[in-house]
């Protein structure tokens, strides 16, 4: 929405009500998504929703994994912040924002904080080190239904339906997820060992934790990184702190997503 002054935008988000209404058609676009695990068809609460999936079950709302998360602080503020923040060709200092917003220079300065990490430009940066890392590949595009990950199998090998038809093409990505931090995707023409690794080598710091399944791409990763493996084919999903949950739950929310572009 454009806003031609702060006192056009305070007026339209009157109430925290419309303000929620309006993120949460941003960020779902009418269908929520459980951050947690990607499950859509989360129960309405009083205070937000909660995932319907019997293993996750967890309760959340639109602020879960965003700049608002953790906050008190209304989503009009919010707003109101973001707006000053960027409408200052100098920037604003958060001395500044405290006065015109009426807050506190504490909660101004975390309001600010958060802002400006959102808009900085993320220069590329090397994920790994003292962050464990997972790796793993997903077909994207065409019609994406929430699978479970046990009938996940046709995403790993798209040219072949389960009943052995051919399936349509779909564009190849392979993620990079830290499970604490960032995350990077690269599209890739073919899921093989020479495509994919060096792609690793560029994203990922020599000698960090990475976790994959046995892939054959994955091959012999050992030989720079600290690799442990899930074997999936052998239904291993978890052993220990080894598993690629992180990045799987990422590929459900981010396909969540797309589908809501690509349908609307
Ligand atoms: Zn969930």
């Amino acid at each position: 929405m454009n806003f031609k002054s702060l006192p056009q935008l305070l007026d339209h988000f009157k109430e925290e009500k419309t303000c929620i209404e309006y993120y949460e058609n941003i960020r779902w676009g009418g269908n929520p998504a459980c951050p947690q695990c990607g499950s859509l068809n989360p129960y309405k609460t009083t205070r937000g929703y909660k995932c319907s999936d019997n293993e996750c079950y967890k309760k959340f709302t639109v602020k879960v994994g965003t700049i608002f998360e953790n906050s008190k602080i209304p989503f009009r503020i919010w707003f109101a912040a973001i707006y000053l923040a960027t409408s200052h060709k100098k920037g604003i200092s958060s001395v500044q924002l405290a006065i015109d917003l009426g807050i506190t220079q504490k909660s101004s300065w975390f309001v600010l904080h958060r802002i400006r990490e959102m808009l900085k430009d993320k220069a590329p940066r090397m994920l790994g080190e003292n962050n464990m890392v997972e790796i793993d590949e997903a077909y994207i595009g065409g019609k994406e239904q929430n699978k479970h990950t046990s009938k996940r199998r046709s995403d790993k090998y798209p040219h072949l339906k389960n009943d052995g038809t051919p399936y349509t093409p779909k564009t190849m990505v392979v993620g990079f997820i830290e499970r604490k931090g960032q995350v990077v995707l690269k599209k890739v023409p073919r899921a093989v060992k020479y495509e994919v690794q060096p792609l690793i080598d560029v994203h990922i710091k020599h000698g960090s934790k990475v976790h994959t399944d046995e892939s054959h791409i994955y091959r012999n990763l050992d030989l720079t990184y600290n690799h442990s493996t899930v074997v999936h084919s052998a239904r291993q999903y978890v052993v220990g702190n080894v598993h690629t949950n992180t990045i799987e739950n990422f590929w459900n929310v981010l396909k969540r997503g797309l589908h809501v572009c690509i349908t609307m």
